[in-house]
């Protein structure tokens, strides 16, 4: 039959909008046309089911039955270290410390070359396409500790992947700051890597000799090109380190309410319950937004803690409820700051579930939201969402509730970009050559 729709479904959930009734949808062009309740049952013969659908039928266009399982707009990762993925092996953590990872990656990163710098992150991007993330923010390392070529050569091969990848991922690179921008040659560099068109100014302040000297100056630099901002911010288990305020400040300060994200708050956790309700205030007075990092705090923090041991994960609830968004995110995969994950958004919602006692229905919904509709607002996506006109990136799991999908991680990811299918096979398999390469 011929029709104008690149594609549509029948028997769809829609969890972020309605639980316990079905749609139909259609997409036109790369986004949706239409989004409705489904009124009647459609007609024998004019559907496929999702698991007999072929390339073929899926290219057709062909009205697909999903038979009642979830449908969420693409997954959108908020912070990721594609560079730094699958390096677990070559560079290594033995303490599994932050200050070793540090160390480690950053005396190793002047061996690697800009292709394999690409190889990892091109595979890093299939990985979480095949799990259901149609957008990605990630951080680059920006290494000047050699010389400022081995920053830029990480620089260019991000560039040169955001746009291979362009049909596959949303991608926004945002450079860390070096924590001494004022050493010699390292501010006009960073300026640079900023100008030649990746998306904002990122750093770990909280590492630099100077944070609020390092943090004004990233201000600075953000309000001179017009930029947003996406920090690592205290990333530490001592409670008296509080960055995180004097970043409020300044984005009150610059008028940047709604453009500042920030990443970790790990020292939140461990600050006495009054004080972290002020820091938290502050935060949602100035419009801060918040990432937390499951997995790699879960593994990084409290190492030199005995007994009752601090785990490193920030306030998820008590963000929320003082007023801040927050947003879930995968940080590292298989790299010396986190030596595990597979770029599936999921199963880092899953430890969060755990990690903030996240597991009634009202909290699972609120975890769906913090990976979806909360970072794509970070991201400042545009065409987000599954609503007519908007832009069609989605991801159907298989699964037909939302404590399923969180109990199950169900294999079955269907996923589709801008209307086209990226992965309508149940998983990504990868090479062990490829694997073998990329590790090395
Ligand atoms: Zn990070």
């Amino acid at each position: 039959m011929a029709s104008d729709l690149d594609m549509s479904f029948v028997n769809v959930s829609l969890p972020l909008r309605a639980s316990g009734c079905l749609y139909e949808v259609g997409i036109a062009g790369g986004k949706w046309s239409y989004v409705r309740k489904q009124e009647t049952p459609p007609a024998e013969g004019t559907v496929v089911s999702l698991e007999e659908l072929t390339p073929e039928q899926a290219a057709d266009g062909i009205a697909v039955d999903l038979e009642g399982r979830l449908l969420l707009p693409g997954l959108v990762d908020s912070h990721m270290h594609l560079d730094k993925a699958f390096t677990i092996q070559s560079v290594g953590n033995r303490s599994g410390t932050l200050r070793e990872a540090i160390e480690n990656y950053s005396a190793a990163a002047p061996g690697f070359t800009r292709e394999q710098i690409k190889d990892r992150m091109r595979e890093a991007i299939r990985q979480a396409a095949a799990y259901g993330t149609t957008s990605i923010r990630s951080h680059l390392d920006f290494n000047c500790r050699e010389s400022t070529d081995v920053a830029m050569r990480t620089v260019y091969a991000a560039l040169e992947l955001k746009e291979e990848m362009q049909d596959v991922m949303e991608l926004q690179f945002f450079p860390m700051c070096p924590y001494d921008p004022g050493a010699r040659g390292v501010a006009e560099a960073y300026e640079e890597a900023l100008k030649l068109g990746l998306d904002g100014v990122g750093g770990a302040p909280h590492l630099s000799t100077d944070p609020e000297g390092s943090i004004a100056y990233l201000f600075r630099l953000a309000d001179k090109l017009g930029l947003p901002i996406d920090l690592h911010a205290d990333e530490n288990d001592d409670p008296a380190i509080r960055t995180v305020e004097f970043i409020a400040e300044q984005t009150l300060r610059y008028g940047f309410q709604g453009r500042v994200a920030t990443g970790h708050l790990c020292s939140l956790s461990a600050m006495d319950h009054p004080t972290a309700e002020r820091v938290m205030r502050k935060m949602a007075d100035a419009g801060l937004r918040a990432i937390t990092l499951p997995g790699a705090n879960l593994y990084l923090q409290g190492r030199g803690d005995r007994g009752l041991v601090r785990r490193g994960v920030t306030r998820v609830k008590e963000l929320v409820e003082a007023g801040v968004p927050v947003a879930v995110a995968s940080d590292n995969i298989q790299d010396p700051f986190h030596p595990f994950g597979r770029g599936d958004l999921l199963q880092i919602g899953l430890l969060s579930a755990y990690a903030s006692h996240l597991a009634s229905e009202q909290e699972l919904l609120l975890l769906l939201r913090m990976m979806t509709e909360v970072p794509a607002a970070i991201l400042g996506l545009k065409d987000y969402g599954v609503q007519p006109g908007q832009a069609a990136d989605f991801v159907i799991f298989d699964a037909r509730t939302v404590h399923d999908l969180l109990s199950w991680l169900p294999a079955g990811r269907w996923v589709g970009r801008k209307g086209k299918w990226i992965s309508i096979s149940r998983e990504h398999r990868w090479s062990r050559e490829s694997r073998e390469r990329i590790a090395k």
